[in-house]
This record gives C-alpha cells, sequence and structure tokens, in this order.
C-alpha cells in the first residue's frame, strides 16, 4: 500500500498569537497533553507495524506541535522507519532544532510558515539556516496580507536561491488585491495566482480518499480536512476497505493542502516528492521580486 497520511491529533495550541488564528489564545491542561500524547503514540505505533507498506506522514496540527518534545521525538522516530518515504510538519519554526541531528534527514520534510509580528525575520532567517545546515528539506510561507508585502520582498531577497516561499492568498475579502500587488505576488511565488482562487471540485477526480486521508488521534479517517464524513477507522483491520477512488463532493477547494491532490491541476508533475512539504520540484520557483 501506498499511502499519504495527513495527521492531525487532539493538540490545539500554539505559543504564538496571531490575530487570524482561534488556536493563539488555547492553553491545554495536563490532562489534555496527556491525551495528545496517548494519541500520537498509538498512530506512532500502528506505522510501525506496517512494513510493507509505503506511508508518508504529514503532521498538520491545529497549532503549533513541533515545540514539544513528543512531536519532535515522533519525527526522529519515524524518519528511521524504512516504510516510511516521508515524515513532514507543519510548523511556525519557532521551537528547537537539535532533534534533527537525530534523525534520518533524507526523510524529513518541513513545512515553515513566518508570521512577521510574531517573530523577528532575523530570527526566522536564522532558523531557516539550521535547516540549510543540516540539510533538510523545507519550504518557506507568509499569508500574503497587503501589510506584509514588504516583509515578504525582504524575506524574498534574504532567503537562499533555492527555498521556494510560497504566498497564501487572502481570499476572505473579495477582490482583496489590486492588479499591482498581484503581479508583485507572482514574482514572489510564481504559483500565487493558483492559490488566489477556490478550485471547482465538485464531482473531479482526487486523490483524497484514495492514496491520501486525514486522520485524527482517534484513527478517524476522512478523505481530508475538507470534508467531514468519516470513510472509515485506521485501527481497524478492515480499514483499507475506505480506500477508494470517488468524486469529490464539495463546491469548490481553495487550499494548497486539499487542492494539491486535485487530479486536474497535475500539481504532483510539479511537487514530485515534496508534494507533503510543498517543495517544487521544478524550477524555476526562484522569482526575483519586483517593488511595488
Ligand atoms: S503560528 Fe499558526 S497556529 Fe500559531 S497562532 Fe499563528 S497561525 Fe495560529
Ligand atoms: S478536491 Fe479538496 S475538498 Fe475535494 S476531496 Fe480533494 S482535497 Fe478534499
Amino acid at each position: 500500500m501506498n499511502l499519504s497520511i495527513l495527521y492531525r491529533g487532539p493538540l490545539a495550541s500554539c505559543n504564538y498569537g496571531c490575530e487570524y488564528c482561534p488556536f493563539a489564545k488555547h492553553q491545554e491542561s495536563a490532562a489534555e497533553h496527556a491525551a495528545d500524547g496517548v494519541a500520537l503514540n498509538r498512530f506512532l505505533e500502528w506505522l510501525e507495524t506496517r512494513t510493507t507498506d509505503r506511508l508518508s506522514i504529514f503532521f498538520t496540527p491545529w497549532g503549533e506541535a513541533l515545540i514539544r518534545k513528543r512531536y519532535q521525538a515522533a519525527m526522529v522516530r519515524l524518519s528511521h522507519l524504512p516504510q516510511i518515504a516521508k515524515v513532514a510538519i507543519q510548523t511556525n519554526l519557532s521551537g528547537p532544532l537539535g532533534w534533527i541531528d537525530r534523525a534520518e534527514r533524507s526523510r524529513l520534510g518541513i513545512w515553515a510558515t513566518y508570521h512577521p509580528g510574531e517573530t523577528s525575520r532575523s530570527r526566522f532567517l536564522g532558523k531557516c539556516r539550521e535547516l540549510d545546515r543540516r540539510s533538510v528539506r523545507y519550504s518557506v510561507g507568509v499569508v500574503g496580507l497587503k501589510e506584509h508585502l514588504a516583509e515578504i520582498e525582504a524575506l524574498r531577497h534574504a532567503l537562499p536561491a533555492h527555498v521556494y516561499l510560497w504566498v497564501n492568498a487572502y481570499k476572505r475579502q473579495p477582490d482583496y488585491y489590486s492588479q499591482a500587488e498581484l503581479e508583485f505576488l507572482e514574482t514572489i511565488d510564481p504559483l500565487f495566482p493558483l492559490n488566489n482562487q477556490y478550485h471547482n471540485s465538485f464531482g473531479r477526480a482526487c486523490r483524497a480518499g484514495h492514496s491520501v486521508i486525514s486522520v485524527d488521534g482517534t484513527g478517524t479517517m476522512r478523505r481530508c480536512h475538507f470534508i467531514p464524513e468519516p470513510i472509515g477507522n485506521l485501527y481497524q483491520s478492515d480499514f483499507a476497505a475506505g480506500l477508494r477512488e470517488r468524486p469529490c463532493p464539495n463546491a469548490t477547494c481553495g487550499c494548497h493542502i486539499g487542492y494539491v491532490h486535485l487530479d486536474e491541476l497535475k500539481l504532483y508533475d510539479v511537487f514530485g516528492t515534496g508534494v507533503l512539504e510543498r517543495v517544487p520540484e521544478i524550477q524555476p520557483f526562484r522569482a526575483e521580486g519586483k517593488t511595488l
């Protein structure tokens, strides 16, 4: 079996306080942390039993997980399993990175998001240098708020040329960007126009539910993070019966972690083995940048 699993356990807290984020204010109790640890360990133990599969794991927490030792240890532990092709995680990159030295780095993928206002550019870039020094594959991204455009441009110029900088479009407000801003953002991220839309997905073929699934802390499987209907439970012996191709029931798909699996967009041709951590395999994705 060749399967990518997007894992999202009970953890729902963050050390940052981004205004637009619901997890910024939540503090977990010791009992909640313990429950998250139990769920995570169950997932790891299940993965360890799947010795004849080829699995790619992507931690997509509601909040920040990589500041927690249990998630650092999980990255290390999974990276050494031969059945794990990739273990990737979404992170604000604020935590310590020394754990990487204990991991099989060729299997790691980091989806790092820079949040201006929560950390300084120089501090974030220092973390990127630590990843480069350890030869870890990573992408960097920013939410494309208008007040962050100058910071995005500065970040592009400061990042090494080989690092893909993605920009997530701010889509809550229709027609948010001017034409000049759209053109500018495309010079930063050539794939920005693809992100700045909701893709018609109803009835369309998508890998989600077949070769890619979302799993929560109880093992409940869903096609993706955007379709609440369960399709099985990972911890039951017949879980594979839930994996099959079926058309998307949603009208649109607007997040990269969803639409990247839509067949017709052919984004696996762009991202290749970097599809989970959002690192394109084909060039050019290093834009020169342009001043507004
Ligand atoms: S870093 Fe991410 S999870 Fe944390 S508050 Fe900001 S947006 Fe939310
Ligand atoms: S197109 Fe998006 S919403 Fe539909 S199944 Fe795929 S990932 Fe899920």
